[in-house]
């Protein structure tokens, strides 16, 4: 927001602050879950032990996002709100839908190699930043949000929108409503889950291509799988057709590759970024291999 404000991109009439409301806890559920409020540092959750032992995707994906300094900062409300990183949406000089709707999109025939491959349309397609977005899809985690009417509980997967016809409509929160808290349920094999960034350099950069997966696989089965890709979807992308592909097959590399195929059937590259859908292959082909060795 306040990155935005100094560009003249988002410019509200009152700003609250939030950090005095007690939303930093960490509690883990009788039932093996975790809810985690709005404000818990990006870092306090990534190095929390009930995290690293029962969700390590989540824990990785934290770690591999942004910097040390703006972990420390960064919560886990904003991090779920955090706008895209579309250098045309950054720059008020050039057509944004998304900034001014209905202005058109300078990245569609611009330079466009850090935009999405999938879920995006005629008047967008800017990719969702958040690394950590990614592995709570995966996880199937749930949104708490209250309002004056009450609370709400949103599904992950349905909080972010794709972009459609309304970019700059871009999740499920009310104007008159707050984040409270996330929570994670519990599911049996989440400890052997594993989050893969593919990047242009090692630190402090956005994905080119990044997977989340977690595979219960019994006796060279794959009984139950969870899978999500990053840097490719213009909102956090849960491959539902990938876990299909998993779901009952046997742990190998063929259906490591049909689960590839499978989750980026419908991708659309564009000018500069087609390449993401070979490299979006196999990212999850090699986050699927990793798991499968994890003990
Ligand atoms: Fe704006 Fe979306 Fe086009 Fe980027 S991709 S310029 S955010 S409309």
């Amino acid at each position: 927001m306040l990155d935005l404000m100094k560009l003249n991109i988002e410019t509200p009439n009152q700003v609250v602050d939030i950090n005095k409301l007690s939303l930093y806890k960490i509690e883990e559920l009788p039932n093996g879950g975790v809810r985690i409020g709005a404000l818990v540092k990006n870092s306090d959750l990534s190095y929390h032990p009930y995290i690293i032992k029962n969700f390590p995707v989540l824990s990785e994906a934290l770690l591999s996002g942004a910097s040390p300094q703006l972990r420390n900062m960064a919560s886990v409300g904003g991090n779920l709100m955090q706008r895209t990183r579309c250098p045309y949406f950054y720059n008020t000089d050039f057509a944004c839908n998304k900034r001014l709707p209905g202005s058109g999109c300078a990245a569609i025939s611009g330079y466009n190699r850090m935009n999405a491959i999938l879920g995006s349309s005629d008047k967008c397609i800017a990719t969702h930043p958040s690394d950590m977005c990614v592995a709570m899809a995966a996880l199937g985690a749930t949104i708490h949000v209250q309002g004056p009417n009450g609370t709400r509980a949103i599904p992950f997967t349905d909080f972010h929108l794709p972009p459609g016809q309304t970019p700059q409509i871009e999740h499920n929160l009310k104007p008159d409503e707050l984040i409270t808290h996330v929570e994670i349920p519990a599911l049996s094999f989440t400890a052997r889950s594993h989050y893969l960034k593919v990047r242009d350099r090692a630190s402090y950069e956005f994905a080119l291509t990044s997977a989340a997966v977690a595979l219960d696989i019994q006796n060279g089965t794959i009984k139950n799988a969870r899978v999500a890709l990053g840097g490719v979807g213009t909102k956090p992308w849960r491959s539902l057709e990938a876990e299909k592909a998993l779901i009952g097959a046997p742990a190998n590399n063929d259906t490591y590759k049909k689960a590839a195929e499978a989750a980026l059937a419908t991708a659309k590259g564009n000018k500069d970024n087609a390449f993401k859908i070979e490299l979006a292959k196999r990212t999850l082909v090699r986050a699927l291999k990793t798991v499968e060795g994890l003990p």
